[in-house]
């Protein structure tokens, strides 16, 4: 039984991450009266989202007709029907709210010339139910929307006096025996010492486990830490098998071009100069939505017309836009492409390939932010004292395939929603639970058996590994055969933890076992993505399967549930939430506009 000393805090609410949905939350939970903590392993705008570039998606209207109906039948169908349609109706109804909410916290939206919020088109974004052209409805800061957002939420979240811990790692969650949350264990990453957080309530804001894969747009921070403490909480993750690949990362550098490049006009193209994407898709070209373009720009590579000296990638094209248009718009991106990939904008295209870029699954919600622990007689029960927002949860909105913009909206509604949530179920004057002593124990001695380890596979080995497994047998294609031998591949690398080499033994700033504690999360992350692939015998969204190209409704409109034990994961399964939250009469979607349909472009 390893012995700590730690430091003990008490809060009503501990938000765990600072990114857009952490400060949302963060900042909503304070201005309710919660006394809050926030605990960010990196500051608090270094975080992920800062690298968000195109924008954040609300029916404005503010370049052309548009309303939440259109949006929210646009996210049923990006999601492939594999979104909660309450959840889905809930984003599209709040975004305008959540938009202007920011607008007056100070976000500096970039403006149209009659001084309104510019809203620039993104893919899958269309007016009248599917039928009429793209809609202009993503707000973008010029291509730093992220980089805005993130900087105005800190300063409103210091404002309204929320308490930072920065540098402070979460280890684990602590767990009454009755399933209830009452606190996080956390490493002190400067100083080494180590903090219990006991809180009310806690509400994971980790983001995604884009590090699962080898090539990634997203920090070496997304490392799934939220998803790892949930699976060792006996909680299970769900709809792993959907991982979004963008179609535009820079080649041989993974990084982002926005979805805005060709939203502000930018067009692909393949070895013989064509356009084909108006061949796949004649009414929205190159602003179909991602899993799509990234899906025919891997048919295009393997039919022989990829670009370059391998014939592997695809050019982005935007040297016929303006130098003025690139200047004021994409100015990021210019940037980008000249540092990545020696490209000057505007005489030559930008090398790109699908690269991985979002995590539709994550830890289970409802649209109020509570985690969920299902039951078979209660598939939507609450597990007490927990929330996720963000990438890391799964409300779920983006169901088999996120919309490009409708990642940011979703960190504001969502993490505004569990604020209000906690406005109403955390009582200020009550206790702070006392923490469960069982479980403490069990945080600290996983994380000293994690800093002795004295194996002989080094922590940077073992995650190549991973790493590499899952950039080949969980692609953009995927078939039954790969799938197989990626889960097997899988389950070996988890099985070698218990083979993992620390050398470092410190604890202050001691990176080595740092990095062990998040490999030690991406592990569960990378195994229910793959095994809830191998188990999904069709295709739907970003589930490209070859062996069963079609969607099938009546056997798999369902979400998948993973649990992770002892290295092994259990399969399990949840209905998809199919009724809206208000009905037609009342104002709401007339359900036979969003009834599932085979998804054309
Ligand atoms: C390059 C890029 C561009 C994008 N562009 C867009 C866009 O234009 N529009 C859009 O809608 N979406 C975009 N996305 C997606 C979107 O930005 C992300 O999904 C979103 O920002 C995730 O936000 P988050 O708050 O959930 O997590 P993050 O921003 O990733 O923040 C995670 C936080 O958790 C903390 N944390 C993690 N683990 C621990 C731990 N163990 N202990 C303590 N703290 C921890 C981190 O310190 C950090 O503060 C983009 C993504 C990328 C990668």
């Amino acid at each position: 039984m390893a012995a700590y000393e730690y430091e003990t805090h008490e809060y009503d609410v501990v938000v765990v991450g600072a990114g857009g949905a952490g400060l949302r939350a963060t900042l909503g939970m304070a201005e309710q009266g919660l006394r809050t903590a926030c605990v960010t392993k990196v500051f608090p705008t270094r975080s992920h989202t800062v690298a968000a570039q195109g924008g954040i998606a609300a029916s404005l209207s503010n370049m052309g007709p548009d309303n939440w109906q259109w949006h929210m039948y646009d996210t049923v169908k990006g999601s492939d029907w594999l979104g909660d349609t309450d959840a889905m109706e809930y984003l599209a109804r709040e975004a305008p709210k959540a938009v202007y909410e920011l607008e007056h916290y100070g976000v500096p939206f970039s403006r149209t010339d009659e001084g309104k919020i510019y809203q620039r088109p993104f893919g899958g974004h269309t007016t009248e139910f599917g039928e009429g052209p793209a809609v202009q409805r993503t707000c973008a800061a010029a291509d730093r929307t992220g980089h805005a957002i993130l900087h105005t939420l800190y300063g409103q979240s210091l404002k309204q006096k929320a308490e930072f811990f920065i540098e402070y790692f979460a280890i684990d969650l602590i767990m009454s025996e009755e399933g209830e949350c009452q606190g996080v264990m956390c490493w002190k990453l400067d100083d080494g010492t180590l903090h219990l957080f006991s809180a009310k309530m806690v509400v994971l804001a980790t983001g995604g486990y884009g590090r699962a894969y080898f090539s990634a747009t997203s920090a070496h921070t997304c490392t799934g830490d939220g998803g790892g403490m949930v699976a060792r909480a006996g909680l299970p993750l769900q709809d792993m098998e959907f991982v979004q690949f963008h179609p535009t990362g820079i080649y041989g550098a993974g990084c982002l071009i926005t979805e805005g490049a060709r939203g502000e006009g930018g067009y692909l193209t393949n070895s013989e100069g064509e356009r084909f994407m108006e061949r796949y898709a004649p009414q929205y070209k190159d602003l179909a939505p991602r899993d799509y373009v990234s899906r025919c720009m891997t048919m295009e590579i393997r039919e022989g017309r990829g670009v370059g000296k391998n014939g592997d990638h695809i050019h982005l094209n935007l040297s016929h836009l303006p130098p003025e248009t690139l200047k004021l718009r994409l100015p990021g991106i210019s940037e980008s492409a000249r540092v990545f990939a020696g490209v000057n904008l505007n005489k030559e295209p930008i090398p790109v390939i699908p690269t991985v870029h979002y995590n539709m699954g994550g830890i289970p919600t409802n649209y109020w932010g509570e985690v969920l622990s299902p039951t078979e007689d209660d598939p939507d029960r609450v597990a007490p004292g927990l929330m996720a927002v963000g990438e890391a949860g799964c409300a779920s909105v983006h169901g088999a395939n996120r919309l490009g913009s409708n990642s940011l909206i979703d960190l504001v509604v969502f993490g505004r929603a569990a604020a209000i949530r906690a406005g109403k179920i955390v009582n200020p004057d009550s206790a702070v639970p006392t923490p469960n002593p069982a479980s403490v124990q069990a945080a600290l001695d996983r994380f000293d058996n994690t800093r002795y380890a004295k194996g002989s596979t080094p922590t940077a080995e073992l995650r190549l590994e991973m790493q590499q497994t899952m950039q080949k047998d969980a692609a953009v294609f995927r078939e039954d055969k790969t799938l197989q031998a990626g889960k097997v591949a899988m389950d070996e690398i988890a099985g070698k933890w218990s083979d993992i080499q620390v050398t470092d033994r410190s604890l202050v700033w001691n990176s080595d076992l740092m990095e062990t504690l998040e490999l030690a999360n991406l592990i569960p992350n990378a195994v229910a993505t793959i095994t809830a692939a191998a188990a999904r015998k069709e295709s739907r969204g970003a589930h490209a399967h070859e062996d069963y190209p079609e969607r099938d409704d009546e056997n798999w409109r369902k979400h998948s549930l993973t649990w992770f034990d002892d290295n092994k994961a259990t399969l399990g399964y949840r209905a998809v939430h199919m009724d809206p939250l208000t009905n037609e009469s009342e104002g709401g979607i007339d359900p036979k506009k969003i009834a599932p349909k085979k998804r054309t472009f």
